[in-house]
């Protein structure tokens, strides 16, 4: 994606505004020697993307630095709940060779465990599967609960969290997903998982909105 492209005219407003702004849409036109109608898409490109701001009866200003600050804005506004994936869970009781065709049959790289309860328990990364994959042969005979990153020692996020306090987290603690969980009676049930993928997948839609 590059950076927004404006068009000859676009560039010209932008100078009329920054020079004369606050400025109407009629008075521009007339500086370019133009209709107001012929403008009007313009006006409406350059105020959507942030370049300039527009008040009824007042007119156009240059918003230069606005653009920054809504971007600011909207990165701190990304919330957990609107990027969170739907989890993948197995039970303790599942054997490592089960878990491995699991992750294979999801296509994803940590699974969630969780109890008869479906109470938070642990996590499976794919390099634990993997260790224990070049250990031992009869991975049949393994339950996961015995490899897995274990309750009281799991990172979890809540979906109302910010983004940037689950990328924190993660990069804090070096693993590559959260469980997103909810308190619920004798422990925590998941309802999500946040993934690295996620804030890539954010990361993109702030850079489109914003159109870089
Ligand atoms: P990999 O081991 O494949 O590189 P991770 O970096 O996610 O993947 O995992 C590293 C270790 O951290 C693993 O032993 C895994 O069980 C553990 N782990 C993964 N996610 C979490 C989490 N949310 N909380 C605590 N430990 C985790």
């Amino acid at each position: 994606m590059s950076r927004m492209e404006l068009n000859k005219r676009q560039d010209e407003i932008l100078e009329i505004v920054k020079a004369e702004g606050p400025i109407t849409g009629e008075q521009i036109a007339e500086r370019l020697s133009l209709t107001r109608a012929t403008i009007r898409p313009d006006l409406a490109i350059l105020t959507m993307a942030g370049f300039l701001d527009a008040r009824p009866r007042v007119g156009y200003f240059y918003s230069g630095k606005k653009k920054e600050q809504q971007l600011t804005e909207n990165m701190m506004n990304m919330k957990v709940r609107d990027f969170q994936s739907i989890p993948v869970v197995v039970q303790e009781s599942l054997s490592v060779y089960d878990a491995i065709t699991q992750m294979f049959l999801e296509d994803v790289g940590t699974l969630i465990v969780v109890d008869d309860q479906s109470r938070l328990a642990g996590i499976l990364s794919r390099k634990d599967l993997l260790r224990t994959a070049i250990g031992t042969t009869e991975l049949e005979k393994i339950p996961v609960h015995m490899i897995m990153t274990r309750m009281p020692n799991i990172s979890y996020c809540r979906k109302n969290e910010t983004l940037v306090q689950a990328a924190k987290l993660l990069i804090d603690r070096q693993i590559d997903a959260l469980p997103v969980v909810e308190e619920a009676d004798g422990g925590l049930t998941v309802i999500g998982r946040l993934t690295k993928t996620n804030l890539t997948k954010a990361f993109l839609s702030l850079a489109e909105n914003h159109d870089f």
